[in-house]
């Protein structure tokens, strides 16, 4: 297996490849996205039931760098990383569950949960960032002048980068778009050491200014190194997400998989997962991949509804799924490919049915954030539909962790929320310290 080998290629079909230690964002010749592009025919050496087999002894085994969901899968996303460049803090392996009273509540019975806010930053971004940073660290090993690593984020990907940056020792600069993250995203690239800059405008202002800034292998400054979800590096691994799913299923494919999306390299990856899985041989057949869009910023959904014929860009409104308010989406081809592959669908969701999903959700004791919330509801509508139906096996990706979003569950037990009705509201008794009033109190709600 040591031979085998990956490289970046123009994701729309240019001549060419580069190093995957190349910093090199987009094609020189038509500007488009990378991709990381596998030796298949190599990786076809191994048969499926043998990589089955290697995947799953893998997990949890205390063998460097195997332990961690991404690099238990390391020839399908980085062969060619030296172990001791891989920078990991065990992410991936997040659980997947079965949401059996949710399920029930909304009559499908296979409804499972893929928990990826269960992760060492409490989002799925860790899957990303530590193939981009590793690869970062093999370059600055190997002498290349990257000085610096820098994203511009709606919250989760900042704190992955400068968390993985801190642990390698790599200086890490973030653009947050100033007043819309949580308090908790906000804080975290700060605990981290990172150099955070707040700018005066949205998601995708910042994403100008750091592709001025950053660069493909000249000037401006070539030796800031781009992690966006542009770079390509990141897809490879949230990718491990569609693997996980199915290895947790016991290798068997689940008719839907639901997913919140912003600036689609989410959705990209999990196809790209899943599509090579069916290549190795691992699958026959593709689940149905549903995109979840906030109404408030819903380019992807606008252009699904005019059947891609051309990108639409909006100008993002405030949403509550915050880390999705994205107006221009990067990955935009690539999620086009996933949709269209997988027989896919893409919905939107108002700002009260993203909260009173994740309220319901909340009440069957998970703690879901607005994004999730976004996939809950999109499934809801779908079954309403009989789009989805009640026989089928359905897994919404959880993409963070709702301990980020803490506003957001108080504003909405407390009644505040913009355009939300909280009709599943759960606010705290006020009582004075005594026992009979205490009692009859508890007697009352019991009833
Ligand atoms: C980044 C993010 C998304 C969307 O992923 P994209 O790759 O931008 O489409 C969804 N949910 C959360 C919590 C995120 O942080």
């Amino acid at each position: 297996m040591s031979e085998l080998k990956s490289h970046f290629r123009c994701f729309r079909g240019c001549a060419g490849t580069y190093s995957v230690f190349e910093v090199i964002y987009t094609c020189p010749n038509c500007g488009g996205l990378l991709e990381v592009q596998h030796d298949l025919d190599a990786l076809r050496a191994r048969s499926a039931e043998e990589w089955k087999r290697v995947f799953d002894e893998r997990v949890g085994t205390t063998e460097w760098p195997y332990g961690s969901g991404v690099w238990g899968k390391k020839e399908w996303i980085l062969p060619t990383i030296a172990d001791d460049n891989v920078v990991s803090m065990y992410e991936g392996n997040s659980n997947l569950f079965w949401a059996e009273r949710l399920g029930s509540q909304v009559g499908v019975s296979e409804l499972w949960v893929k928990l990826c806010g269960n992760s060492h930053t409490g989002s799925f971004k860790d899957l990303g960032m530590t193939v981009l940073i590793s690869v970062v660290k093999q370059m600055r090993s190997e002498g290349v002048p990257v000085r610096a690593v820098a994203c511009a984020s709606t919250g989760d990907t900042s704190a992955a980068l400068a968390a993985y940056a801190a642990a390698a020792g790599i200086p890490a600069v973030i653009f947050l778009p100033e007043g819309k993250v949580s308090p908790a995203q906000l804080i975290q690239p700060i605990a981290n050491g990172a150099y955070v800059l707040a700018l005066d405008t949205d998601f995708d202002g910042c994403m100008r200014v750091i592709r001025e800034i950053t660069h493909d292998g000249e000037s401006p400054d070539s030796s800031i190194y781009l992690a966006n979800s542009m770079n390509s590096l990141r897809i490879e691994g949230q990718k491990t997400v569609g693997v996980e799913i199915v290895q947790q299923f016991d290798w068997e494919i689940p008719d839907w998989i639901i997913i919140p999306v912003g600036n689609l390299g989410n959705i990209s990856a999990l196809y790209k997962g899943l599509k090579m899985m069916q290549e190795v041989g691992i699958i026959s057949r593709l689940p149905r991949l549903v995109a979840a869009q906030a109404s408030k910023a819903n380019p992807f959904y606008l252009s699904y509804m005019n059947d891609f014929r051309e990108k639409v860009n909006v100008e993002a409104e405030t949403t509550l799924a915050s880390a999705i308010q994205i107006g221009d989406p990067v990955s935009y081809e690539k999620a086009v490919q996933a949709i269209r592959e997988t027989d896919g669908i893409v919905e939107q969701v108002s700002e009260h049915e993203l909260a009173a999903a994740a309220a319901m959700a909340d009440a069957t004791g998970m703690y879901t954030c607005p994004h999730t919330g976004a996939a809950l509801a999109a499934l809801f509508k779908l079954l309403k539909r009989k789009v989805v139906k009640s026989s089928d096996r359905v897994v919404v990706i959880s993409t963070a962790h709702g301990l980020k979003f803490t506003p957001f569950k108080v504003g909405y037990h407390e009644g505040t929320l913009d355009e939300v009705e909280s009709d599943f509201a759960n606010p705290p008794v006020y009582l004075p310290a005594d026992a009979e009033i205490v009692r009859e109190t508890i007697q009352r709600r019991l009833t």
